[in-house]
């Protein structure tokens, strides 16, 4: 995937939940069709670390379950660093299990910037978030 389609409100929305659970990281999934967010899914960071994420099984597994049933695709995984860096750390790229688009929440000072990357081989490049 070389992009993917999100709007002001969503993007908003990812921000809002990264800052309420700042300084710890938060996360969660994007799901839609055809790069284009429809749904985001906030899942509880079980690993309640303000340098690592580890998904909640239970929270993600009914979020997976929500956007099969509702005919969507997960497009996106999101995760926040809140003392940055604004990309995807080596422990992200190891650790990556699936083949979406990861998006980084980086930020200080309620100044969040999001950037996304699309990881494979153990490599990262970055991806268009296309914000309408
Ligand atoms: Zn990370």
């Amino acid at each position: 995937m070389d992009s993917l389609i999100l709007t002001t409100e969503q993007l908003q929305t990812m921000i809002d939940h990264v800052e309420a659970e700042s300084p710890l990281e938060a996360c969660g999934l994007l799901s839609g069709k055809d790069s284009r967010v429809e749904s985001v899914h906030f899942v509880q960071n079980q690993a309640q670390s303000p340098v690592r994420f580890v998904m909640d099984p239970k929270q993600q597994l009914d979020a997976l379950e929500w956007i099969d049933s509702h005919d969507q695709e997960l497009l996106a995984i999101f995760h926040s660093h809140p003392a940055g860096p604004e990309t995807v750390s080596a422990t992200d790229i190891a650790e990556a299990a699936y083949q979406v688009i990861h998006i980084i929440l980086a930020g200080a000072d309620r100044n969040w910037q999001a950037r996304g990357f699309w990881i494979e081989n153990g490599q990262a490049r970055e991806v268009a978030l296309q914000v309408v």
